[in-house]
């Protein structure tokens, strides 16, 4: 609904299968200084667990990542505007893109594509000084070493390692244990917990389990043990951070995560999370340490990770508005008065602006968060759940100028549709999905919540789906506010449409059939919708120049439809009818014409649109005054990826190669 977006520029770079862009922290101008400030001390300690991700990820990767910025910055303009060299400049980005040189998504070593001699060349060039030799190491070796680790496919070749039948520690190329085996790692640990103990600390997050001279024991993570350069640096953050904290309670949290690093104690990090989960007053939020275990294959070890955030307060109104309508919903649906609620409560998600991001958080993202991971602490104290707000906006941007609605929609009418209410309507029909849509009706007396069986997960989604399409078409949305006008919602009517009949189905390989219940879900609804609409002349499919389309002739005869099947998947769903479910995702939701999927596939490809998505972060530039006072916090959005990359390699960088 504002115009500035147009002179913000998302996009940064794009290579191998990644595309980088950039993300805009809208609202940091309208936060006081002190919240500045705090935010800018926080992005700061959000930085310094770069390298120890890398070391994380494998032993040799601040190894190579130093060595492959030697040769990069070692060469001239010149050398580099080479094919060749292009090929190895794309490898260095990936490996700071994956934090190391395993792929961020499939953990697969990463394939370098410039040959074994133009490499061994440039290597030879560096400088001997500027490479990282350890102490004793001859440069023969060196180079072998370091040529070996990249060109070889065959040497740790997996950085997780979830095969059955397999050792997973010893085949798995990570950092979080040295010559032990699965067996030895499991039996460690078992050694340790008590089963009795219901509120058990979370062991082995926080420490690389090795075996020296038969011994086995955990080098931790925490000041003046492993990785303790860094540390170092984001405790002294961290420090300065808390001078500005917004309340007691938020310097407090900060006090315990302290207190976490340099002692390394488990039960420290507990106490830590129970008041952090507590906190919901605090504007500003920050994750910084241990988090996420995907990457051991044990499912213990935790990868260092950091956000900063603060609520988007209009974004965060927005579901509060839903939600306080709850009732009124539940009222005005179409389904059958017996299968409605008599008193409904709406759910309010809190929608947050991201600030900075780092480690595991970077530049690859999540888009929510939903922590702390200790199952008990989630039981007795609860979990904070919440969706990142200008990541979403970037993604949808960067979208728009990718080819893709050109391509798939039917005419210059729907591309500015979607252009001008696509972002806000997708968010609006989410935030009606789960605010309301899934806990609106209600199962009738008797009737188990398991009776549609494998169906249900279908329904479920199809139902609050459903629920969300039915209402976003509502003038009620207009008139709360959600919607600017009533033409805003057929972007949304034409989106879904176009997804469930057609454009979902690039993320299905030719041949396959569709499982996964939400893509099950929005197949069901489009096709159910356009059988009947197709029959009413509201909806059509229309092959022009060999390239199906869908034109939509009559929303508010869609919406109705929309109505209709959400009165029978709600009778589906309270009377638990399996018969009738089972028939309903059988014919629609799971079959895939192949000649269709084929020519969409087609079309996708011819667009190259890269499927992973990564962001750079802002630059924060202290503002002084003449008697050297900071008067005012300002967001650069200027940097390039490998500007960004090289920076934090250099200034943000203290572990040594080898920990
Ligand atoms: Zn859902």
């Amino acid at each position: 609904m504002q115009n500035t977006t147009n002179t913000f520029d998302y996009h940064v770079d794009k290579f191998a299968d990644i595309e980088i862009l950039r993300y805009r922290v809208t609202g940091f101008e309208a936060l006081s200084l002190q919240q500045k400030q705090l935010i800018y001390h926080l992005s700061e300690a959000a930085q310094e667990g770069r390298d120890i991700l890398f070391d994380q990820h494998y032993e040799h990767n601040l190894c190579i990542r130093r060595t492959l910025e030697a040769i990069y910055e070692t060469h001239n303009e010149t050398e580099k505007n080479v094919e060749e060299f292009n090929a190895f400049e794309i490898y260095l980005k990936r490996v700071w893109f994956s934090n190391g040189i395993h792929h961020h998504y499939s953990t697969d070593k990463l394939e370098i594509t410039c040959s074994k001699e133009y490499f061994t060349s440039l290597l030879k060039k560096v400088p001997v000084s500027l490479l990282p030799l350890e102490k004793n190491e001859t440069i023969d070796s060196f180079y072998t070493k370091i040529i070996t680790l990249i060109y070889n496919p065959e040497i740790d070749k997996k950085r997780v390692n979830l095969a059955d039948n397999q050792d997973l520690i010893t085949s798995s190329a990570n950092h979080f244990y040295k010559n032990v085996t699965q067996q030895e790692a499991e039996d460690f640990y078992n050694g340790l917990q008590d089963s009795s103990d219901l509120q058990p600390i979370s062991y082995g997050l926080n420490s690389c389990l090795v075996k020296e001279n038969g011994i086995i024991k955990e080098k931790t993570w925490k000041l003046n043990g492993m990785y303790t350069a860094a540390i170092e640096k984001i405790i002294y953050h961290l420090s300065n951070a808390m001078a500005f904290a917004e309340n007691s309670k938020q310097k407090l949290i900060i006090e315990k995560l302290i207190a976490f690093y340099q002692t390394g104690n488990l039960q420290t990090f507990d106490e830590y999370s129970i008041l952090w989960v507590k906190d919901t007053s605090s504007e500003i939020d920050f994750l910084n340490g241990f988090i996420e275990t995907y990457g051991d294959p044990l499912g213990r070890k935790g990868s260092w990770e950091a956000i900063v955030n603060f609520i988007n307060k209009e974004a965060t109104q927005r579901t509060q508005t839903i939600s306080n309508h709850a009732q009124w919903f539940e009222k005005h649906s179409p389904v059958n008065e017996k299968f409605k609620k008599t008193s409904v409560v709406g759910v309010s998600a809190k929608v947050i602006t991201n600030a900075m991001l780092g480690g595991d958080s970077y530049p690859a993202t999540p888009i929510g968060i939903n922590l702390p991971n200790s199952n008990w602490i989630r039981e007795v104290h609860g979990s904070k759940s919440v969706t990142i707000d200008n990541m979403m906006e970037a993604y949808h941007h960067a979208a728009s100028g990718n080819g893709f609605n050109e391509e798939f929609m039917w005419s210059q009418h729907e591309c500015e549709l979607t252009e001008k209410y696509g972002y806000i309507t997708d968010k609006l029909h989410t935030d009606l999905h789960e605010c309301v849509g899934h806990g609106s009706g209600k199962m009738l007396d008797g009737v188990s919540p398991e009776a549609l069986k494998a169906y249900g997960a279908t329904i479920e989604e199809t139902r609050a789906d459903l629920f969300g399409l039915y209402f976003i078409a509502d003038p009620m949305m207009v008139e709360i506010g959600l919607l600017p006008n009533m033409d805003a919602y057929k972007a949304e009517y034409y989106r879904f449409m176009l997804n469930g009949l057609m454009t979902q189905l690039v993320r299905i390989k030719l041949g396959d059939t569709i499982e996964e219940s939400h893509m099950r879900n929005r197949q069901l609804i489009a096709n159910w919708v356009f059988e009947k609409g197709q029959k009413q002349k509201c909806i059509e499919k229309r092959v022009q120049n060999n390239k199906t389309y869908i034109i939509i002739h009559d929303y508010v005869a869609l919406r109705t439809l929309f109505g209709e099947l959400l009165a029978e998947i709600q009778r589906i769903k309270s009377e638990g009818d399996y018969t009738a479910a089972k028939y309903l995702v059988e014919k629609y939701a799971i079959q895939i014409d192949y000649s269709l999927h084929k020519e969409i596939l087609e079309r996708y490809t011819a667009l190259d649109i890269a499927p992973y998505k990564g962001f750079v972060n802002p630059t924060y530039e202290q503002v002084y005054n003449e008697y050297g006072e900071v008067i005012d916090i300002v967001p650069h959005y200027t940097e390039s990826y490998t500007e960004q990359m090289l920076r934090y390699s250099k200034t943000k960088s203290y572990l040594p190669t080898y920990n």
